[in-house]
Formats: structure tokens, sequence, C-alpha cells
């Protein structure tokens, strides 16, 4: 099952999303009542992706075309910043050599995070902000959505505390990142978090992953690996993190970007403006923004 949060009727709607026939089912009908993406995470019940099934099986009538809704951000008042790992690929690391800090594989995950003004939808424009960047760069990256509050979680039990799958674009501003030697400015400015186009329940994708991530700009496939080639996976990373680390249901964990990032090219492969940008992942979708 997958859902998304749309505009709908002059409304934000959550919904399921049937990509094959391309039509969506708003939740609202479900429910007889309406909830944000956040409330609808921390009330998840096991039961209820068979019983929203079921009840739109019967009721087809209730859908409405993807094309009439405008998708927005899967989560988009995500409570807190969005948790993201650094040099999570080994062969990205070693492109990141000397140009983001000298030592490459790391031995511990790197955490920053991106605030939530950074959020954007498919379909939606990143800005450049060429006043003040002129080093707008892509990261496709497997966004991990939390499903239930937890501290110190085993790895074992990692998936329990999972929600679901989705993709996202951790675009950066790399002469901002490298000027300011902490990441967070150069990876705060506003837009540049592309995220969708839905999230994917975990019930479809059983631990561990192995999904193809691709991102390709104007059609040149410029990063392409596969989830299971992480450094640090995600079992290790939600134990890691959650150590002495309260995770809460709604929360988002950007896992990382594999090699063939716009910097890593030589002369350098920044975005500019016109460009479109897609960012693709196996049995999840695609997420595709412009430049503006
Ligand atoms: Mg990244």
């Amino acid at each position: 099952m997958m859902y998304a949060t749309i505009y709908y009727n002059g409304k934000e709607e959550i919904c399921s999303v049937d990509p094959v026939g391309n039509r969506v089912f708003l939740l609202s009908e479900f429910f007889k009542s309406k909830k944000t993406m956040n409330e609808f995470i921390e009330e998840y019940k096991d039961e209820w992706t068979d019983q929203i099934a079921y009840f739109f099986g019967t009721n087809p009538d209730l859908s409405i075309p993807l094309d009439e809704v405008k998708l927005l951000a899967p989560v988009p008042n995500p409570k807190r910043n969005l948790i993201c790992v650094g040099k999570n690929f080994v062969a990205h690391a070693n492109e990141l050599d000397d140009k983001i800090f000298s030592d490459n594989v790391p031995k511990y995950p790197i955490y920053f995070s991106k605030p939530d003004h950074t959020l954007i939808a498919t379909e939606e424009d990143i800005l450049l902000h060429e006043n003040i960047t002129k080093e707008v760069d892509y990261e496709v990256e497997l966004a991990v959505v939390i499903g239930k509050n937890g501290t110190d979680i085993p790895a074992e039990e990692a998936e329990e505390y999972i929600f679901g799958y989705s993709i996202a674009n951790d675009i950066s501003a790399r002469d901002l990142q490298n000027r300011h030697e902490q990441w967070y400015k150069g990876k705060s400015l506003t837009t540049h978090c592309p995220m969708g186009p839905w999230i994917v329940h975990k019930s479809m994708l059983p631990l561990p992953l192995s999904l193809e991530l691709k991102c390709y700009v104007n059609d040149e496939l410029r990063q392409h690996a596969n989830a299971k080639d992480m450094v640090f996976d995600i079992p290790t990373l939600i134990s890691d993190l959650s150590r002495g680390f309260e995770l809460k249901a709604g929360d988002i964990l950007l896992t990382g970007t594999p090699a063939g990032v716009g910097m890593a090219f030589d002369p350098p492969k920044y975005l500019k403006s016109g460009d479109l940008v897609k960012c693709e992942i196996e049995k999840i979708g695609v997420l595709s923004n412009r430049v503006k």
C-alpha cells in the first residue's frame, strides 16, 4: 500500500495510491474524518492496510484520477528536522575524499539535519538561490519514515519502528557546505529537500532492502547504486541513532546518497536553471523536480 498527502478540492487530504491505475482514494472516506499524515502514522494499526484495501476495492466509485490531485510532500509538516546520514555508500565517500572533510569511509554514521522548510513535493521547483551559492548539487536518497516512538532500539527490532519508505533528494549547496564547515547551512536552503511522490508502507518492502537507486539530470544517468550497498544498513542506523535519542513516529531519516554527485565530476556538473532532476527508486517511484 502506498500513502500520499495531496491537495484536492481546496483541502489537504491523505490518500492511498494505486500507482498502476493512476488513482487515489481519500482516507477521509475510510475514517469518516480527516487525519494529517502525522496523525495517520502515529495512530496506525497493522490491520488498517488490509481494511483500507478492502474498503476501496469494494467502493471503486470513490477513486479519483491521480492527475486531478496535487501531490504534496508525503509528510508535509514533520514535527522536527529531517535526520540525514552522510557518506553512507563507499564509492560516494571516496569521491568526496578531500572535497568534504579528509577521511573517506566513516567508522560511525555521520548525522546531520535539514529543517522542514526545505521540503517540497514532486513536480515542484528547486530554487538555485544564486545570490548565495553557485554550487547546487543533487543527491538521490532512500527516505525511511519512522512509525513508532522508541529509544535504544535493537537492530533486530528496527523494522517494527518503521512506517515506510519514500524518495528524497538531499539538495546541497557545496560552497556553503565547505565554507561553513558544519553542513547545516549548506543543506538547509528553502526547497532543497524534494520528497515523494508517496510513502510505500513497509509491508510491501520487507528488510533487508535490495532496491536500485538512480538519479537522472536531463535524462543523463548520474547516480546508480543499490540500497543493499549502504555502509550502515537501515537496522544499524535506527539502532545506532536511537541510542540515548528518542526517535518519534513521523520522523524522516535520509539514508545517504550513492556516487555520481555533480561535485565529483571534473569539471563539476552543478545544477542550473531549467535542469530536470529525476530520482528513481525501484518499487517506490519517481521524484521529479525542475530547477528554477
Ligand atoms: Mg545526503
